[in-house]
């Protein structure tokens, strides 16, 4: 199915936030999306619907509604429980060529990474991945979508031009949740969905809780973060040993992650996690933006890299041009020294 053959672009409007739970609870992201998409829709002059799969959407609707929704549309289907792929991109393509929404932002998580492509192949419209800032230009009311490209060496301003809804993905911490302090009325509408599971080709079959890392690495006070410049898995034992003496955990880079010196679950930037820690200690860490988007607002960065032109530097506090390998050793020892004395 495509954006119906007969609809025009100026069809559609609002702007929708596809709600996702973990732990029970409303992930966090959704709520930094309501804010962005209240102030989207302030722009556009229209509303926010935060769409809910599943049974929850008079629970969540005061939560939802502080945080930006105007009106909760809430989707159940008595045979779905958990998160199901099809399921979503099934009632999801439905529910847009009936209502028509113009945006829809999504959580970059992988559950969203999951569906989000899928859907907008069936809406045939464009999507636009882990988004690092959206705005509404002025002269045309598009969605500005921006996202960094070509390795990171310019910030691409993406746009929907022909095609409607305008979707975008956005990873947890790029925005910051919103409040509204006005109280106002949360239009809560709830629809059944009649979906045989037992029928798609892919069902999930079993859903393994991933272990502490995770919440860990985001949460973190402190975090030594190590780059492709430790140069070895058992080097990463160093940042370990490290974190433990200073009381933070181990983070890393894409290039750290895919070379398998760290869990994958830990890895900072546009594809990974947006951290904000108390203190960020980049450990040969080059400093390329798909990294530092995800960390530049650390309150104090650290940077260890023996290239003084690291562009690491730039956006450090404190800039140490110093092997790693020879610097976090003498690092460890001074604190044990000063602990001791
Ligand atoms: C679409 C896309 C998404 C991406 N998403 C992410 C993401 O989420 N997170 C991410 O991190 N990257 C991401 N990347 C990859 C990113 O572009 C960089 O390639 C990556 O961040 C580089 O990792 P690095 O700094 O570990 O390695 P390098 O760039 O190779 O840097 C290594 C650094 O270590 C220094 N060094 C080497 N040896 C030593 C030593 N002994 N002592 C001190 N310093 C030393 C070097 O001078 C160098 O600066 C993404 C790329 C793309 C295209």
């Amino acid at each position: 199915m495509n954006m119906q053959p007969n609809a025009k672009l100026e069809d559609y409007s609002g702007v929708w936030v596809v709600v996702e739970r973990s732990e029970s609870e409303i992930d966090p992201v959704v709520l930094e999306l309501l804010g962005k998409a209240w102030d989207l829709a302030k722009k556009r002059n229209t509303s926010v619907t935060a769409v809910i799969l599943g049974k929850h959407a008079d629970q969540e609707s005061k939560k939802l509604g502080i945080h930006g929704a105007d009106n909760i549309l809430g989707v159940h289907c008595p045979d779905v429980q958990d998160y199901e792929q099809e399921f979503y991109t099934r009632v999801l393509t439905e529910l847009v060529h009936e209502r028509k929404p113009e945006i829809i932002l999504i959580g970059a998580t992988p559950q969203g990474r999951d569906y989000a492509p899928r859907l907008s192949k069936r809406l045939n419209t464009g999507l636009t991945a882990d988004c690092t800032g959206l705005d509404i230009e002025e002269t045309t009311g598009n969605l500005l979508q921006e996202c960094p490209t070509y390795g990171g060496n310019i910030m691409a301003i993406i746009q929907t031009v022909s095609s409607r809804p305008q979707m975008a993905t956005v990873a947890r911490g790029v925005f910051k949740p919103k409040i509204r302090t006005k109280a106002s009325k949360v239009k809560v509408e709830k629809i059944t969905y009649c979906f045989d599971a037992t029928r798609e080709r892919a069902s999930t079959v079993d859903i393994i809780e991933q272990d502490g890392e995770t919440r860990d690495v985001r949460d973190a006070e402190i975090l030594v973060a190590g780059g492709r410049g430790m140069e070895s898995s058992e080097n990463f034992g160093l940042l370990e040993e490290l974190a433990r003496e200073i009381g933070g955990k181990v983070a890393g880079t894409r290039s750290a992650c895919d070379l398998g010196w760290i869990e994958k679950n830990c890895q900072v930037g546009q594809t990974g996690h947006v951290v904000k820690p108390r203190l960020y200690i980049a450990c040969g860490i080059s400093g390329a933006i798909q990294h530092t988007i995800g960390m530049q607002d650390s309150e104090h960065i650290i940077a260890i890299n023996k290239d003084p032109e690291a562009r690491i530097f730039s956006i450090a506090d404190t800039c140490i041009v110093a092997d790693v390998l020879e610097f976090i050793p003498a690092f460890i020892n001074a604190i044990k020294r000063f602990r001791n004395s």
